[in-house]
C-alpha cells in the first residue's frame, strides 16, 4: 500500500515566507493526483516535502502507515521526475537507466531485466545504446521516466515533466503518461500549472492558490461545480465569464440584473438562492463560454441579450466570439456554422441551467 496522508502540513521558508498553509490531503494508493495552480502557489514546495527534499515546518506526512517527516529521501520509496530530465550526458540510455540500481548494488542480471522491461513499457528498446544528445526531447523525457520506473517505487513524483516539450509532443506524452499509470498501477503525484494537463490526466485534481488548497475533486466536478471564483476561472479555457450584478424578485420570478440586461433564474436555482439569503444582494454570475448560445439554438422562451462581436477566432471545429455587452466583455464558444461579422449585433442567451452564482464578498460558489 502506498497511499499518502498529509496532515496540516506547513512550509515556512527560513526568510519567513509561508509557502504552504495547513495542507490536508489523503492520497489513495494507485491514484494519479495532480497539483495545479498558478506560479508560486506552493505546488513544487509540497512535492519536494513529499520527496524529502524540503523540510516540513509543521504537520505530519505519512507514506503508507509510516510517518516520514524525518525519513531521508532515499528511504521513502519514491522516485521523482523533473522537467529538466537531468540525464548524464556521457552515459548511454541503458547506463542512465541502470545508474541508480548500480548504486544500490542490485545484481547485474536483475538490473538488465528491469531496464529492458522499462524500455519496453516506454517503447525505447532501440535507443538503449545511444547517448542523451542523440535523442529528441520526447525520447529524453522517456528515458527520465525509465530511470524512475526501474526503481519500482511505490510513489512517482513528477514536477512539470512535460514543460520542455513542444505542444504536439506534450499532447502525445499526456496520453502516454495516462497509459503508463494504468500499466504500472502505482501512485503518481504530478505538478503542473497547466489546467489542460490537470483535466486530462488526473483521477483527482488539487487546485492551489497562495499555498492554500482551494478544491480537491475529480476533473468533472472541478469543472462543473467549482468551489469558488478562483477555481472557476483557473480551470477551463477560454475561462469562465464573470458578471457583477444584483438578484431581485419580480412577479414571483428571481431575476439577475447586470448593466441594462436582466435574465431570469430557473426555479431550482432560485430556490437555492432564496435559501441562502441572496435576494437583493450583489452577486457574481459565472457562465462558461460554451453556455453562451446564439439565437438559433432555441425555440424556448429565453432572455435574449444583445451583444456586439468585437473579435472572432475561428479554430475550425469551433469559433470564439469576443462580445461586448454594454462595455462588459465576454467570450462565447460557438459552432463554426454561426458566423457573424465583426461589428455585428448578435442576440445571445445564457444556458441558465448551467450558470454559477458566487458570493461577491467571499467569492465562494453558491452553486
Ligand atoms: P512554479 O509553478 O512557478 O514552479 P510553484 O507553485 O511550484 O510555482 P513553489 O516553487 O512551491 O511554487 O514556491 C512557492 C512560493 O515559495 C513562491 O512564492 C516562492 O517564491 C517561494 N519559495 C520557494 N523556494 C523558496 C526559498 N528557498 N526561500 C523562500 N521562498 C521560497
Amino acid at each position: 500500500m502506498a497511499g499518502l496522508n498529509l496532515r496540516k502540513i506547513n512550509k515556512i521558508y527560513p526568510n519567513g515566507f509561508h509557502a504552504v498553509k495547513d495542507f490536508n490531503l489523503e492520497i489513495e494508493d494507485k491514484e494519479f493526483i495532480i497539483f495545479v495552480g498558478p506560479s508560486g502557489c506552493g505546488k513544487s514546495t509540497t512535492l519536494r516535502m513529499i520527496a524529502g527534499l524540503e523540510e516540513i515546518s509543521s504537520g505530519e506526512m505519512y507514506i503508507g502507515d509510516n510517518l516520514v517527516n524525518d525519513v531521508a529521501p532515499k528511504d521513502r520509496d519514491i522516485a521523482m521526475v523533473f522537467q529538466n530530465y537531468a540525464l548524464y550526458p556521457h552515459m548511454t540510455v541503458y547506463d542512465n537507466m541502470a545508474f541508480g540500481l548500480k548504486m544500490r548494488k542490485v545484481p547485474k542480471d536483475e538490473i538488465k531485466k528491469r531496464v529492458e522491461e522499462a524500455a519496453t513499457i516506454l517503447g525505447i528498446e532501440d535507443l538503449l545504446k545511444r547517448k542523451p544528445k542523440q535523442l529528441s526531447g520526447g525520447q529524453r523525457q522517456r528515458v527520465a521516466l525509465g530511470r524512475a520506473i526501474v526503481r519500482e517505487p511505490k510513489v512517482f513524483l513528477m514536477d512539470e515533466p512535460l514543460s520542455n516539450l513542444d505542444a504536439k509532443l506534450r499532447v502525445q506524452m499526456r496520453a502516454e503518461l495516462s497509459k503508463l499509470h494504468q500499466k504500472l498501477q502505482t501512485t503518481i503525484i504530478y505538478v503542473t500549472h497547466d489546467q489542460t494537463e490537470a483535466m486530462t490526466m488526473g483521477t483527482r485534481i488539487v487546485v492551489m492558490k497562495d499555498g492554500i488548497i482551494q478544491q480537491v475533486a475529480d476533473p468533472q466536478t472541478i469543472y462543473n461545480q467549482p468551489s469558488n471564483m478562483f477555481v472557476a476561472g483557473f480551470i477551463g479555457s477560454p475561462q469562465m465569464n464573470f458578471l457583477d450584478g444584483q438578484l431581485y424578485e419580480e412577479n414571483d420570478e428571481l431575476c439577475f440584473k447586470f448593466k441594462n440586461n436582466t435574465v431570469k433564474l430557473p426555479k431550482d436555482k432560485a430556490g437555492v438562492l432564496r435559501k441562502n439569503n441572496q435576494i437583493n444582494k450583489e452577486v457574481v454570475l459565472g457562465v462558461r463560454p460554451e453556455d453562451i448560445k446564439n439565437e438559433s439554438n432555441t425555440r424556448d422562451k429565453v432572455d435574449f441579450i444583445t451583444s456586439k462581436v468585437e473579435v472572432k477566432e475561428q479554430l475550425g471545429s469551433e469559433t470564439y466570439l469576443y462580445l461586448d455587452i454594454d462595455s462588459k466583455k465576454l467570450i462565447a464558444r460557438v459552432k463554426p456554422t454561426f458566423n457573424p461579422q465583426i461589428g455585428d449585433d448578435v442576440k445571445i442567451y445564457f444556458d441558465m441551467n448551467k450558470i454559477h452564482i458566487f458570493d461577491k464578498e467571499t467569492e465562494k460558489a453558491i452553486f
